[in-house]
């Protein structure tokens, strides 16, 4: 049987049916009902923040955040502003910058984590830059404290790309309580899902009235539009399976552990195959499982094991790749060199994960690479 590099979770049906019935009931089918404020709630309760938009998707979220924060606007006023971001993620978080007319500004990885390199934010900051936009690659945290010790010496703002860190903690503080906004995506492929789904996290209360009404067109009263909007809104049907799938977080994350620990122990200290190292101090949720092929020491390159996989009906991912800055779209606007993140995007490849991977399975998988 095929293994794919994800399966999305899902709920009972009788539990999404019992969900669902009182919608039935109300009609009200949209435009932050009943559903949505109950699963808000719930969810800021699990991820412990003190404010919480939910939205149609991560990517949209994500674009509402920079416009909410005035991040487009103070960007225009500049006569084109700069964001500091990753070139190791996936294309929303860049086209999210684009789209809002800032500049992304790719600074490199550092290799213990996949994620921006702290200490090379600095030299890349101009008169022009707006903030900075890191991404919790594989759910590793970033460096939160140097981040936000820069963005307060520069006053940048910070809006962290957490589609991967949902419900982590850092330190035993929720990872959405980090920069001045957080967003998760909660799509198909992710660690908890609504179908499409996502949400933007922040402290700041005064982000809430905009990011509301950036979601419903601008929307301000029945006469009044107070903002070039669009629609991003959370239906009551998707927020009704974020309620039931949330139910499941803990069994989801133990079904992904046992599998995420198995590669550890069947892939750790071998020759050329580099993992990236857990520390004591996140809380993980076993989002993904990146392996680094080291083809001179390993024998095999990245995408050797990929087709090798591919052979015996197996489907990993090369996540992320290519990295952003080496898109034709990116290419040619942006010329910063960052040499790991080019590397890592070359010799990564993220193994199959989810709740129901089998240990047996993993050992099959594990067996066809050291093989
Ligand atoms: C999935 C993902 C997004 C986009 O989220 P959607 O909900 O699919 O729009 C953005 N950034 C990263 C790093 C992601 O993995």
């Amino acid at each position: 049987m095929a293994i794919y590099v994800t399966r999305s979770s899902m709920p009972d049906i009788n539990d999404y049916i019992e969900e669902i019935k009182p919608i039935f009931e109300s009609r009200i089918l949209t435009n932050m009902g009943p559903v949505y404020k109950r699963f808000q709630s719930q969810l800021m309760a699990y991820l412990d923040v003190p404010e919480l938009s939910l939205f149609a998707n991560g990517h949209l979220a994500l674009e509402m955040a920079i416009q909410a924060l005035g991040l487009k606007e103070r960007g225009e006023q500049l006569g084109g502003g700069e964001v500091i971001t990753t070139p190791f993620t996936f294309v929303s978080t860049t086209h999210a910058i684009a789209r809002n007319n800032l500049k992304p500004v790719f600074c490199d990885i550092r290799r213990s984590d996949y994620c921006i390199d702290p200490d090379k934010i600095e030299a890349l900051i101009t008169d022009k830059t707006v903030a900075i936009i890191p991404v919790h690659v594989y759910g590793n945290i970033c460096d939160v404290n140097k981040i936000e010790n820069i963005a307060e010496r520069h006053n940048l703002k910070v809006i962290y790309d957490g589609a991967h860190a949902f419900g982590e903690t850092y330190n035993g503080v929720g990872v959405g309580n980090f920069g001045d906004a957080t967003m998760f995506s909660f799509h198909a492929t992710k660690v908890f899902n609504t179908v499409e789904g996502g949400a933007v996290a922040f402290r700041d209360k005064r982000y809430g009235v905009p990011l509301h009404e950036l979601k419903n067109f601008g929307i301000h009263g029945p006469e009044t539009i107070t903002a070039i909007g669009g629609n991003a809104k959370m239906d009551e049907f998707r927020a009704a399976l974020g309620i039931c799938n949330l139910k499941r977080m803990d069994a989801c994350i133990a079904g992904r552990k046992a599998a995420y620990d198995r590669y550890m122990q069947r892939l750790s200290g071998v020759d050329g195959i580099v993992l990236s190292q857990q520390k004591p101090e996140i809380d993980y949720n076993y989002s993904y499982f990146a392996v680094y092929f080291d083809k001179e020491k390993f024998g095999k390159s990245r995408d050797d094991v990929f087709a090798m996989l591919k052979e015996e009906n197996i489907y990993a991912r090369k996540y992320f790749y290519p990295a952003i800055n080496d898109l034709k779209c990116y290419r040619d606007i942006c010329t910063e060199q960052t040499p790991v993140a080019h590397d890592v995007s070359l010799n990564i490849l993220t193994l199959p994960l989810y709740e129901e991977l089998d240990v047996s399975d993993v050992d099959r998988i594990c067996d066809i690479i050291l093989r």
